[in-house]
Parts: C-alpha cells; sequence; structure tokens
C-alpha cells in the first residue's frame, strides 16, 4: 500500500496474483469490484500484481477483505517478496514444466526468519526466460534434465547476473534447495543486504559449500 503525490488522500493496494493467472471468476470479481469501489485506475505490474489506483482510504480495508487473491496470506518478511512465473508447460508450448503449482509452494514457503531483504523470484519453464531469471534473487530455469536453480540476480540500479546453485532438480528437490538457500541467506547476509551484494561478496564456491 502507498500513498500517491498527486492525489495524498489515495492509495495503492498490491494484491498478489499466483503465477499471474487469473480465471474468469477471478477477472469478473475484480471488475465487479472496480466498479463498485469506483476505481479510477488498475496497474499491471512487472511483478504480475495489481496497482489500484485511486481508492479513498477509509475503504482499503474492506476491497483487501474481498480481493483475496493471495491465497489469504498476509505480507511476511520471512517469506519471498513475489514470484512471477510464466504460464509453463499447462499453456506454453515450449514449457518443460508447470509453474503455478511451484509459484504457490514458493510464495508459502516458510522461513526461518526474517530475510535481510526483499527476495524477488522468477521462474521460467524453459531457456527463453521469459521471467527474467537470472536476474532476479532466486530464479528457476526449466530444463530437460530438470530445474537449474539461480541465486544473487539483481535488475535494478546495479545489475547483475545470477549464480548458478545447481541443475537437473526435481520440483520437490528445487524447492528444498530454495528454502536451504534462503536460509543460509538469512542468517549469513547484514540487514539489508540484497541476495546479488551478498554473493559479490561471499562467492559462489562458499554458498555451495553450505547448501549442496
Ligand atoms: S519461458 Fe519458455 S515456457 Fe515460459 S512462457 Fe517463455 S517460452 Fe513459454
Amino acid at each position: 500500500m502507498c500513498s500517491q503525490k498527486k492525489h495524498p488522500k489515495t492509495f495503492c493496494p498490491m494484491p498478489g496474483i499466483n503465477a499471474g493467472m487469473l480465471t474468469l471468476e477471478d477477472l469478473e470479481r475484480i471488475t465487479d469490484i472496480v466498479a463498485r469501489y469506483d476505481i479510477p485506475m488498475v496497474k499491471v505490474t512487472g511483478a504480475q500484481r495489481l496497482f489500484f489506483h485511486g481508492i479513498e482510504p477509509e475503504k482499503i480495508e474492506q476491497l483487501k477483505s474481498e480481493l483475496q487473491l493471495l491465497d489469504g496470506q498476509p505480507h511476511s518478511r520471512n517469506r519471498v517478496h513475489y514470484a512471477q512465473a510464466c504460464p509453463g508447460k499447462n499453456w506454453c508450448k515450449y514449457g518443460l514444466k508447470e509453474t503455478e503449482n511451484m509459484s504457490r509452494a514458493i510464495m508459502g514457503l516458510e522461513l526461518a526468519g526474517p530475510l535481510p531483504y526483499k527476495v524477488k523470484v522468477g521462474i521460467s519453464a524453459c531457456r527463453i526466460c521469459c521471467c527474467e531469471s537470472w536476474v532476479r534473487d532466486i530464479g528457476l530455469v526449466a530444463e530437460k534434465a530438470g530445474w537449474r536453480l539461480i541465486f544473487g540476480g539483481n535488475a535494478a540500479g546495479k545489475p547483475r547476473i545470477g549464480d548458478l546453485v545447481a541443475d537437473g532438480l526435481s520440483d520437490d528437490e528445487a524447492l528444498q534447495l530454495i528454502e536451504k538457500t534462503l536460509n543460509y541467506y538469512l542468517i549469513t547476509a547484514k540487514y539489508k543486504t540484497r541476495s546479488a551484494l551478498f554473493m559479490e561478496r561471499i562467492g559462489i564456491d562458499e554458498l555451495k559449500k553450505n547448501v549442496l
């Protein structure tokens, strides 16, 4: 939620959408809410979230309770910030892996403590890499042999291509290794250190020594 400088009395709730996928029922619920709350603009963000612009502050809590797009999970620093996912093998002819369940599972990971900084996840079901997995804190890219897991990428002010942690992973192996990697990051990195800076400091060999 944030206030808008041009309209200080209006706010922008940002409920998530699992893997960027919306059903007819979701879309009907959203359009009904937009009409009833008289919301002037909805933005689909690069992180596959919705930004509701121009809503009156006193209506925010009620609107959030009606949306329920994020499986009812409140935001927590013990979980990843968001996961972007491509349509995966159910919807794209190039897809080698299913992505919706993987996205939901990663979003639901309850870590051993609060993360040092926000962690963004990109899940791509083939090498074309539509979700820019190499420049996310956690990246997954599907290959015939299994998932490749990448850690420490960043697309912001100082871009960094992440490091390959492991490949040939099954869904369960990928999920377990993500959890282990993030738990190592949260107990080792200083507060407010993004994964890219952390990896520049410690190097991939040190990470592998501790998580593989
Ligand atoms: S990453 Fe591959 S599987 Fe996913 S949407 Fe792009 S082309 Fe399709």
